[in-house]
């Protein structure tokens, strides 16, 4: 009896242990992460392209375009995703694509849907570089986005998400991944007052980031002046491909600037002119930029707040 008992016993373990096992198995499956979908746009550069949509509750803030430059000897990260598992995703994607490790994080500015991804790479080995502003704007938006991540994009974020660089850009560095230089260049308060760009020579191609806005309404969040100056420098240069923050890559720069530059200088324009006639921001909102209307995606979600933005910067201009 005993013995029936003892074996009875054994077989309970064992069956218990199998559980086990095949649970972890499937708890496993359930929570692997799969691989952000990439395309190699050129030589050793990769793109994950984003929705042009709201960042919601839905995408959970994944919306931009991220992605890595790979080098003879290891890979740097351009922007980390809008939310952690991104992060993960966007990690997968670069371990399927090359077996050299990642040495830099570059995020090319504040904004959530560029940097939620950044603890994914937050391992000894990496530095993460941003422009010199990138640090304070982080230590001045973070708590804000902390809070609002869970309400917006149904996404639990605290202090340890927002990784702020290890090394900082005051006007230009460079970086080697290995037989790749990347020129890193801090611009001038554009897009926000922390935009950097990623200039690969051995492609001739220059990572913008939201510097460059295709299909997707360009958004200020730092200077319309400053930015149009910015791309009037800019647009003089050849660059064989352009990758923006959203949209698809351009190959005939400076051609695909010209809708971000008209829809920019049009605000400068009629903004300008309503001040100068004595009318209110109210007004401004209402009228001016609507020429521009149907040539952008998420239009009605961003211009008037662009128009407030713009027209609270030209108020005070001489
Ligand atoms: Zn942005």
């Amino acid at each position: 009896m005993l013995r029936v008992g003892i074996q009875f016993f054994k077989i309970g373990m064992i069956l218990k242990i199998l559980l086990l096992i095949v649970g972890f198995f499937i708890s496993q499956t359930v929570i692997a992460i799969t691989a952000l979908k990439v395309t190699e746009v050129t030589s050793g550069i990769f793109v994950h392209f984003g929705q042009h949509q709201l960042p919601d509750k839905i995408n959970h803030g994944a919306i931009a375009n991220i992605g890595f430059i790979v080098g003879d000897t290891c890979v740097a990260v351009i922007d980390t995703g809008g939310n952690p598992e991104q992060g993960y995703a966007l990690k997968k994607a670069i371990e399927q694509n090359t077996k050299k490790p990642v040495c830099y994080v570059i995020n090319t500015h504040v904004h959530p849907d560029h940097i939620y991804g950044n603890i994914a790479f937050k391992q000894p080995g990496v530095t993460f570089i941003g422009h010199k502003n990138l640090t304070r704007a982080m230590a001045s938006r973070g708590q804000y986005y902390i809070d609002k991540a869970s309400e917006q994009l149904d996404i639990k974020l605290t202090a340890k998400h927002i990784i702020p660089p290890d090394k900082t850009v005051k006007k230009q560095i460079f970086i080697d991944l290995g037989g790749r230089k990347l020129m890193l260049t801090a611009h001038p308060t554009a897009h926000t007052d922390n935009d950097l760009t990623v200039f690969d020579s051995k492609t001739n191609t220059l990572w913008m980031s939201d510097l460059l806005f295709i299909e997707h309404l360009p958004v200020i969040d730092g200077s319309l002046k400053g930015w149009l100056k910015e791309l009037k420098r800019m647009e003089k240069k050849h660059y064989k491909m352009v990758v923006p923050g959203h949209g698809p890559v351009v190959t005939d720069w400076p051609k695909s600037l010209q809708a971000e530059k008209n829809y920019l200088q049009t605000l400068l324009t009629e903004i300008r002119q309503m001040i100068a006639e004595g009318k209110f921001i109210e007004e401004a909102v209402e009228k001016v930029g609507y020429s521009e209307k149907d040539k952008w995606k998420l239009f009605d979600q961003f211009h008037k707040r662009n128009v407030t933005t713009a027209f609270a910067e030209l108020e005070w201009e001489d």
